[in-house]
């Protein structure tokens, strides 16, 4: 049987009947918007990730961009990110009509470098084409950034730090998440996510309650929230008064009762896929470049990714096995032509450009039982021409 990259059906077996009259359940109420599952899940959201206030939206993409409106970033803004990341990660800022400044990345853990972050700032204050505002690292892969040495640098020069935690809600850095040193962490809940749903959704979480009001505004066109009106009577519905230019992000009910049944077995989830990343670790680091984990980090491995000089070679390799593969990322967001024309950091991206050529993610899921787990290392090894 062929080996799969992330096995969701094993979840879905183990989740069970519960999860299915879940789905059910929303599907009799008919509150399929806004339903009684969206604040529950809000609260558990927060509590898991250890934030005051939690927000469900549509996707992790518009989590992104919601962040960015809520701080009032537009025209003539720069905000700085990782350029080894998802598309998703540069593309809200455009969307916003900001401009994103690319920035390298540690060789080790693939996650923004603060001294590439530092002169990129530097760079864009003394052309001042731009004013700074925004730093969003990436926790990638499903480990946390360097976020004491990043809030650092975002405190310097007094701009916001967004945690991008699309693939690593849950991580922590000396036990604490993201969030303990961003002023907003966004994540995605994209079915291949470590947290994942049954189709699209996205949550921002933040600190600050003013904030997660006008993000509560911004999810539904920027309609009047409590704190807008001041206890204000104004004689009609406050949801028909639009105070900003906001969007429709709302996250789907349903969507919200199967992440409130996978909450349930998140934390556990968590502890297993970090049993798989070991056994990968004991299996392979005497013959590729395995993962290496900020000191004091736990990741989510939301993928494991290795390094081989011939990274092509060993993906055929797997491929002729049944072993799927995947390469996260080919191509750096910098040198994608639709994001050729921003700027970059003083001395170019190096690190990002050759990661790109060498990394390849080998399948990984909480489920991934040793015996499979082995034939992926038996494979990897024999191609390296060590056998077992
Ligand atoms: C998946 C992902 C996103 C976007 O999430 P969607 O829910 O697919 O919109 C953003 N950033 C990173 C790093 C991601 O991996």
């Amino acid at each position: 049987m062929a080996i799969p990259f992330i096995d969701l059906q094993a979840q879905r077996r183990r989740l069970g009947e519960p999860l299915e009259a879940a789905i059910l359940k929303v599907v009799r109420s008919g509150a399929y918007i806004m339903g009684p599952e969206i604040g529950e899940l809000e609260r558990q959201l927060a509590e898991f990730g250890e934030a005051p206030f939690a927000l469900s939206c549509a996707n992790g993409t518009d989590a992104l961009v919601l962040a960015l409106m809520a701080f009032g970033i537009g025209r003539g803004d720069a905000v700085f990110c990782p350029s080894f990341t998802f598309a998703a990660t540069a593309e809200c800022a455009p969307l916003v009509g900001a401009e994103p400044v690319f920035v390298d990345i540690d060789t080790d853990t693939y996650n923004l470098d603060p001294a590439s972050l530092e002169a990129a700032i530097e760079a864009v204050k003394r052309e001042g084409r731009l004013a700074p505002k925004a730093i969003i690292a990436v926790d990638l892969f499903g480990q946390p950034a360097d976020y004491p040495a990043i809030a650092a640098v975002a405190a310097r020069h007094g701009l916001k730090l967004i945690a991008d935690s699309a693939q690593g809600y849950g991580c922590t850095l000396n036990g604490r998440h993201p969030i303990h040193w961003a002023d907003m962490a966004t994540t995605s809940f994209f079915p291949a996510k470590p947290l994942g749903c049954y189709g699209d959704g996205g949550a921002v979480l933040c600190k600050d309650e003013r904030l997660h009001d006008i993000l509560v505004s911004l999810r539904v066109h920027g309609q009047a929230v409590k704190s807008d009106l001041g206890g204000r009577d104004i004689g009609h519905d406050p949801r028909y008064l639009n105070l900003r230019i906001g969007t429709n992000s709302r996250m789907d009910t349903l969507q919200a009762a199967v992440l409130i049944e996978k909450l349930k077995i998140f934390a556990d989830e968590i502890r297993l896929r970090n049993e798989v990343s070991d056994r990968y670790a004991q299996g392979l680091s005497d013959v590729v470049k395995t993962p290496k984990v900020i000191a004091g980090g736990r990741s989510v491995w939301a993928q494991y990714t290795i390094e081989t000089p011939d990274r092509d070679g060993l993906a055929a390799h797997l491929k002729a096995q049944e072993i799927p593969t995947a390469v996260y990322y080919p191509i750096p967001i910098h040198k994608q032509a639709v994001y050729a024309g921003f700027a970059k950091a003083p001395g170019g991206l190096p690190v990002s450009e050759a990661k790109s050529g060498a990394v390849i993610s080998l399948p990984m899921h909480p489920y991934l039982e040793p015996q499979v787990q082995s034939q992926v290392i038996e494979a990897v090894r024999s191609f390296h021409g060590k056998g077992a």
